[in-house]
Order: structure tokens, then sequence, then C-alpha cells
């Protein structure tokens, strides 16, 4: 039976992505060797991430003046890192869930943390509007989609600030005004590239504003002096990033990932709101186009895990919601097709008439 992968994270990748990647680490480029086992200082794998920041570059539009980093530590580290580089004495976080969460409590081990508004009391369920934001912190942070709620900040905001994203889960899946940003990071595996690698796109003369001493591997000067190659990289998913970016590229880039976003969420949400077992968890005008989330309406509230042994019957992979949401997530990043989220509202159609 065919599977629709809807996981959150590690995520889908397109097919040809994984063909190619399982190539290379078989025989890289020809090399009778594989990606796994040749250094990172060899040339062929310097095409490789050279190729892989070229690619980011083009397709996300980044102005001069902005270097592309492949990390390890995942955006979990970034939640440290972004303080440390960037944090004087204060700074502004907009908190619209865990991970942005765990960024506050991160960046208050180096100063001060203002929230400028929180959707906490609501568990999450808006993107809270109307704050201001002090004129005296150092930044403000924002996560542009909060991935366990299905929430999504769709736009780049204006603020008199310097301001700063957590992008893990939508980054590449629309053009970014990468101009308005002092630093955006993602951890690939949703959509971007396999586990094991962070992307960071940050604006260099943002740097070296803070006096502290900050740990070489933790300084992101060392890693745009040095290309991303102070130590060794995750080489394998930087591979995989480079051949999803090809994909993208190839797809029409991140236009045409937004095309293809905006029509997925449209399926899906339209048969939440259609159909009599479910509704959405999140204020409509905040629904994420990455994960969607919705729960059965509390007369069919029992038939949660039989709805869910259905859909796993029929193919769905994944789809159980995040446990403090509770329910169903279907996660659509870049490479979830349009047919698996047909595939997905047709088993809710058919579970529908059974009840
Ligand atoms: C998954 C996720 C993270 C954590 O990423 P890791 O790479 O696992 O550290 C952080 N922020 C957001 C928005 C996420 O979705």
């Amino acid at each position: 039976m065919k599977k629709y992968n809807f996981t959150a994270g590690p995520c889908i990748l397109d097919r040809s992505v994984i063909e190619n990647t399982a190539k290379a680490i078989l025989d890289f480029n020809g090399m009778g060797l594989s990606i796994a086992e040749i250094s990172h200082r060899s040339k062929e794998f310097q095409a490789v991430i050279d190729e892989a920041e070229a690619l980011a570059k083009e397709l996300l539009d980044i102005p001069e003046g902005y270097s592309v980093l492949f990390l390890g530590g995942g955006a979990s580290l970034e939640f440290c890192m972004i303080p440390y580089n960037f944090l004087v004495k204060k700074a502004a976080y907009l908190n619209t869930g865990v991970w942005a969460k765990k960024a506050m409590k991160e960046a208050k081990l180096f100063g001060e943390v203002v929230e400028v508004a929180s959707s906490a009391d609501a568990n999450y369920t808006f993107i809270p509007k109307g704050w201001t934001v002090p004129t005296d912190v150092d930044y403000l942070h924002i996560t542009t989609n909060n991935t366990i709620y299905g929430t999504e900040i769709r736009e780049d905001l204006d603020v008199p600030v310097r301001l700063i994203a957590d992008m893990s889960s939508d980054i590449f899946s629309r053009p970014i005004d990468v101009s308005k940003y002092d630093a955006i990071y993602a951890g690939a595996q949703k959509n971007l590239s396999m586990a094991g690698v962070t992307i960071v796109i940050v604006k260099n003369d943002a740097l070296g504003r803070v006096e502290r001493q900050i740990p070489t591997m933790l300084d992101y000067r060392t890693h745009v002096e040095k290309g991303s190659m102070f130590n060794t990289p995750p080489v394998v998913p930087i591979y995989t990033a480079m051949e999803n970016m090809r994909w993208i590229k190839a797809q029409g880039g991140v236009k045409a990932m937004q095309k293809l976003a905006k029509q997925r969420a449209e399926i899906v949400y339209n048969e939440i709101d259609r159909n009599k077992l479910f509704h959405g968890t999140v204020e409509t005008e905040d629904r994420s186009y990455m994960n969607i989330c919705f729960v059965l309406n509390d007369e069919y509230k029992e038939l949660e895990k039989d709805f869910f042994d259905f859909a796993t019957s029929k193919g769905m992979v994944g789809i159980k919601g995040h446990r403090s949401v509770g329910g169903f997530r279907a996660s659509c990043y870049n490479a979830q097709t349009i047919e698996g989220c047909e595939a997905l509202v047709a088993c809710m159609k058919e579970y529908e008439a059974k009840h």
C-alpha cells in the first residue's frame, strides 16, 4: 500500500532527493567512494557545500552582506547561540509556543528577556496581535511557524528593532525578505534535509556587538570565517540539503512552494471545516500551511484511536497530534503532495460516512 507521510519531523522528502542521496552514499560522483567516507576538505565536498550555499542564496534571494552557514546542533543549539552572539542587555521574544519558550529560556542565561506577548493562556491557538516592541532591546525573536500548535506568521514583520527568526518548520516554503532579519535559523529536518544540519542565515555586520567571550564553536564569526568548515560539518545532511534545494529550484523555487503549500492547506482545511466529525484547533486567520491540527468534535471524541487506526490502515503515517494539543496533525512540508492531501481527505470522508 502507498504510504503518505504526514510526520512532523524528521519528515517527508521528495523521493528523488532520497534516491540521489542513496546514490551518493554508495558511490559519490563516480569516485568509487561514498560521500560518507571522503574528506570534508576534498574539492568534491567543497563543491557540494558551495552549491548548497549558492542555492540557498538564490532561492531565498539573500542580499549581499549575509552569510549562509551549515552547522550541527539543531535549532535547539541556536536558542543559545542567538543570545550568546546578539544579546547585550535585553531581548524581546514573542511567545507563540513550546519552541519559542525554549528559546526564551536560553536567552535568560544571557540577559533580560521581555515577553512582548503570549498566547500561552489559550494553549497557543493564535498568534498574538497588537503588541509593541520596546525600542531599547537588542533584538526581537519570533518563531514563524509553530510546529506543535499549527499557527504561522507568513509575513516578514516590520519592527523598529533587529529581527531574528526561528524558521525551522517553514523555511523555503515562501519567499522571505531576508533584509528585514539579522538572523534566520532552521533545523533542516522539516523543510530542507534530513536531521543533523541547521541552516543559519546571518547578517555579517550584526555580529561582534557583544563584549562577552564566546566559545569558538558557538561564535557565528568562526563559522562565517571558515565557511562552515571550522570542524567537520554534517556532510551527508548537507548533501541532502543541496539535493533538496536543486529539487525546489526545479519545481519553480520558493514561489512555487508557496503556491503548493496554499493549495495543500486549502484541501485539508476545507475538509476539516466541512466534515461533521472534526474541527480545527487554531484561529482561522493564523492557520499554518505546514502543520494542520484538528480534533474530533466533542460528541465523537471517543473515536480518536479508531480514526487513527483507520487512517493508518489507509496508508496515512504520522498524523497523531502532539501530546500538548491531542487529536491529529497533518504536516504538509515542501515535499508533501496534493495527492497525499487528497488521500487524507478521502479517508476523512470515508470515516465520516461510517458514523
Ligand atoms: C523542530 C523545531 C525545533 C527544534 O529543532 P531541533 O533541530 O530538533 O533542535 C525548533 N523550532 C521549531 C519551530 C521546530 O519546529
